[in-house]
């Protein structure tokens, strides 16, 4: 199953990519923890990345659709795979298409986590992620066992930069500007399902499940 995740930063869409891709055993592909992981180890890509995802911005569409694709040609793809945060542009979306149809395949689903904006604002405030291992929680909704340590290595949980006020309200403009163009794209060809991205998160990942699993 090749599925695409869309829905507004903060919209709980990481999180439920990750349960989706453990549910169907198939890779959670998501470019953000690419980024992090770049920054971490103060690559070139990393170098530039931060630039954009600190103030905000997208990294440009030259610099994540190749890296996507190297990681979509991998063997452990070949039977699937949940992409989070890719397309985040409609070029991107385009260059995804090219890609898979060259092959003949084709995405199966687009899954929209439907979440109003003030309801975003207040959900990143309370967001906090693992500076060693990139878990993310919240401090209301999925708090961390450890407290303001990581329950999966204990390390100490921050808030990103990206998830700090200002950047979420830059964050969220750049979404409705770039990224939500993207469900009329995927609606278009037939396969968005939208879900209640508002529920508790149990509730929503059985709505996708759900979505998923209909024909
Ligand atoms: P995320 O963890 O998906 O919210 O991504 C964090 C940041 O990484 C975004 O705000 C962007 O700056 C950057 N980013 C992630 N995915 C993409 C993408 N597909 N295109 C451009 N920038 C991206």
């Amino acid at each position: 199953m090749k599925i695409v995740m869309l829905g507004a930063p903060g919209a709980g869409k990481g999180t439920q990519a990750k349960r989706i891709a453990a549910q169907y055993k198939i890779p959670h592909i998501s470019t953000g923890d690419i980024f992090r992981a770049n920054i971490k180890n103060n690559t070139e890509l990393g170098k530039k990345a931060k630039a954009y995802m600190d103030q905000g911005l997208l990294v440009p569409d030259e610099l994540t659709v190749d890296l996507v694709m190297d990681r979509l040609a991998q063997e452990d793809c070949a039977d699937g795979y949940i992409l989070d945060g890719f397309p985040r542009t409609i070029p991107q979306a385009e260059a995804l298409d090219r890609a898979l149809s060259a092959k003949g395949e084709q995405l199966d689903r687009a899954v929209d986590v439907d979440v109003p904006d003030d309801s975003i604002v207040n959900r990143m405030s309370g967001r906090r992620a693992c500076q060693g291992c990139g878990a993310t929680y919240h401090i209301q909704f999925n708090p961390s066992q450890k407290g303001e340590f990581c329950q999966v290595c204990g390390e100490k949980l921050i808030l990103r930069e990206d998830d700090k006020p200002e950047t979420v309200q830059k964050r969220l403009s750049v979404y409705h500007e770039q990224t939500q163009p993207l469900i009329d794209f995927y609606a278009g060809k037939g396969i968005l399902r939208t879900v209640d991205g508002t529920k508790e998160m149990d509730q929503v990942f059985e709505e996708i499940r759900k979505v998923l699993e209909a024909e």
